[in-house]
């Protein structure tokens, strides 16, 4: 199938959409080499960031897919271009997490890198100007951000079987997988589908080996070797896992 690039529809943090000429259905993502934390409070950017986000992501959604987890993605187009399809997206961050950290930690005061006796799963309100606040099930629903207990339920269970998933990748890569997020939409069957990335941007990615942080931490944290700890990351990757 033959895309052609459409109009500008939207500027993200580390992406900008276009639509997709004469086609609804579809649209066009370029991952961009910008890096923000702290709710865009601060910025950076790296050359070749966009591709090594791209192809990362490319591999774990081939890798999810072939375990049958429906996902947004469709063609690559050019090293730091991918058609997915056009979703309608749910405004919830659903987070994962196995391994304390993060704002998990701060909230309750707790020590980082503490196994936790279950993955925990927890949803945050998608919202830039509130800071992406945490939401209950409660909220979610009264509020109107998701029609039912039932999709709550289905996210949870699709991010905890997606959660199985990606513990078996990153093992493979001698990596932790600490934590991270994910994004869902429908799309125009109403089927739930797996959306947005996952990528050194959107996980905490820990060596296995030396405890050392491989993921937008070392940004955050200015621990310095951001490119450097992403390229290990696609280069572990793609020596574990063939496409
Ligand atoms: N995360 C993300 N986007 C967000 C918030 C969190 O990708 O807007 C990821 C983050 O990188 C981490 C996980 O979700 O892997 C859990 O993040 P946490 O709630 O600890 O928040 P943070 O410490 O990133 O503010």
């Amino acid at each position: 199938m033959s895309y052609k690039k459409g109009e500008f529809l939207y500027e993200g943090k580390a992406k900008t959409i276009y639509s997709v000429l004469s086609d609804e259905n579809f649209v066009w993502l370029e991952f961009k080499n910008s890096l923000t934390a702290f709710n865009a409070q601060k910025k950076g950017e790296f050359e070749g960031k966009g591709k090594i986000n791209l192809e990362i992501t490319n591999h774990i959604f081939k890798y999810l897919q072939s375990n049958d987890i429906k996902t947004h993605w469709v063609q690559e187009m050019s090293e730091s271009e991918v058609v997915c399809q056009k979703l309608s997206i749910i405004p919830l961050e659903v987070v994962v997490r196995n391994i304390t950290a993060g704002s998990l930690a701060k909230k309750f005061n707790l020590k980082e890198g503490v196994q936790l006796k279950k993955p925990l799963v927890e949803f945050f309100y998608k919202k830039d100007e509130l800071g992406d606040p945490f939401i209950s099930d409660e909220q979610a629903l009264v509020l109107g951000f998701v029609e039912s207990q039932k999709t709550l339920d289905d996210l949870k269970s699709r991010a905890l079987k997606i959660n199985e998933l990606l513990i078996q990748f990153f093992d493979k890569c001698e990596i932790s997988l600490v934590d991270f997020k994910l994004e869902f939409g429908f799309d125009l069957k109403n089927n739930i589908l797996l959306a947005d990335e996952i990528t050194p941007d959107s996980c905490r990615l820990w060596n296995k080996k030396t405890g050392e942080k491989m993921d937008k931490d070392r940004f955050r944290q200015d621990l310095g070797l951001v490119k450097e700890s992403y390229e290990e990351i696609l280069l572990k990757i793609q020596q574990n896992w063939s496409l």
